[in-house]
């Protein structure tokens, strides 16, 4: 691979060894009980995997996009789950308070999340649809030095676990077009009549909780506002780039462990006359390389876009397009894999269409592809 050194072949093999070692072996317990792993996340924090992004004054490494991307594709080959929850506080949730956040906010909410000791969910979706921002009911009136803000929001991911909540509400009419009139709060978990509501079950990622969350009257000093009043989705916008590219890499690790699952089983099953079924099958090895084409397809579009970040070059365009590409080559991948496991692709307990059913939480998780595609053709 084009990216890969010495250096960056020693932090694959140590974030490879976390995955295989501690993550792996808590996947099914995490699966069926539906346990949050807050253990695995600070154990991330402990390996400086959270800081891969973040200069060390804040108590992260080094700004490193490429570097996080091997990390965040090494964990997802195990788990997209996991992959989710430390893609979160690695990068999704918490980059934006780097960029616009103050002192206050990086002290009480990034350090810790960098450490590993808090996870911060960022909040927007309600029941009239994630992208219908002006329909949105979560409303915040300015009372003296207090915003009281009142409303509910959904799927949450991070539900019950975080300290703080990034809350997306209207503080005045909003304007499409420039995207202002909503802002960014972030809600300390026990502020008075902030409550977590019902937890989803949900098709695949179990140990991530996904919930409501109500507001009614509740308080949050002016400090806690993220970046400026009216401009919470550009906060949230300045980090654009990244959250896709990130969302994107989970897919990639989840096409590439499903892929190798499936390279292993058809070298070890063995079939028609005493052969494999990739020894057998022109047709077994032949749909094995088209997977394996498409994730390097796949793999040279983002890292692209990775390496566009460590250039500092604008690739909004690309970045949401991985996404897209992304989810596409997770779902076609895992489905192929499924199908070269036969009847042993669908029993649960081989784990193979975990993946299959992940691939279908990327398309609508982080923004479903169809908005994506949308919000891409207006900067055709
Ligand atoms: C597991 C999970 C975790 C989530 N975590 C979070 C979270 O932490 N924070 C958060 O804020 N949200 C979260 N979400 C919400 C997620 O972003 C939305 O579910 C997703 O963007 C789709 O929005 P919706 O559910 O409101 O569907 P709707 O808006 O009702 O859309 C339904 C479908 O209509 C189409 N559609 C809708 N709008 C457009 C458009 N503008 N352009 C083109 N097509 C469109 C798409 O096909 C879409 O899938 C999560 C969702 C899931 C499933």
């Amino acid at each position: 691979m084009w990216y890969m050194n010495e250096e960056r072949e020693m932090l694959r093999k140590m974030v490879a060894e976390f995955a295989e070692n501690e993550v792996r072996p808590f996947v099914k317990e995490m699966e069926e009980k539906e346990t949050f792993p807050m253990h695995l996340i600070k154990r991330a924090g402990e390996l400086g995997i959270l800081g891969l992004c973040f200069p060390e004054e804040l108590g992260g490494v080094g700004v490193d996009w490429i570097n996080l991307g091997i990390a965040m594709e090494e964990i997802s080959k195990v788990s997209t789950c996991v992959g989710l929850l430390v893609m979160m506080t690695a990068v999704g949730s918490t980059l934006s308070l780097q960029f616009v956040g103050t002192e206050e906010q990086k002290e009480k909410i990034l350090k810790p999340c960098i450490r590993g000791e808090q996870v911060l969910a960022m909040s927007l979706c309600e029941p009239v649809g994630s992208s219908n921002t002006a329909a949105y009911k979560t409303k915040a009136v300015l009372d003296g030095d207090e915003w009281v803000l009142n409303g509910g929001k959904i799927f949450c991911t991070l539900a019950g676990q975080c300290e703080y909540y990034g809350i997306m509400a209207l503080t005045d009419e909003f304007n499409p077009l420039t995207m202002e009139g909503a802002t960014m709060f972030l809600v300390h978990k026990d502020t008075p009549r902030f409550k977590v509501g019902h937890i989803e079950k949900k098709l695949a990622w179990h140990g991530s909780a996904t919930g409501s969350i109500y507001l009614t009257d509740c308080r949050v000093p002016k400090t806690m506002i993220l970046g400026e009043v009216n401009k919470g989705l550009h906060a949230f916008g300045s980090t654009v780039m990244q959250t896709y590219a990130y969302l994107a890499i989970l897919s990639l690790g989840g096409a590439v462990g499903a892929y190798e699952e499936a390279l292993r089983y058809t070298k070890e099953r063995v079939h028609i006359g005493g052969k494999t079924l990739f020894e057998n099958f022109q047709a077994v090895r032949h749909r094995l390389v088209n997977m394996y084409t498409e994730i390097e397809a796949c793999r040279g579009l983002l890292y692209g876009c990775f390496e566009m970040m460590q250039q500092g070059k604008n690739g909004v365009k690309e970045c949401m397009a991985a996404k897209i590409y992304a989810q596409q080559v997770h779902e076609s991948v895992a489905s192929q894999a499924v199908m070269l496991h036969g009847g042993n692709g669908l029993m649960v307990d081989n784990g193979i269409e975990r993946y299959f059913r992940e691939s279908k939480m990327m398309a609508v998780g982080g923004f479903a592809v169809d908005i994506i595609r949308d919000q891409i053709s207006m900067l055709l």
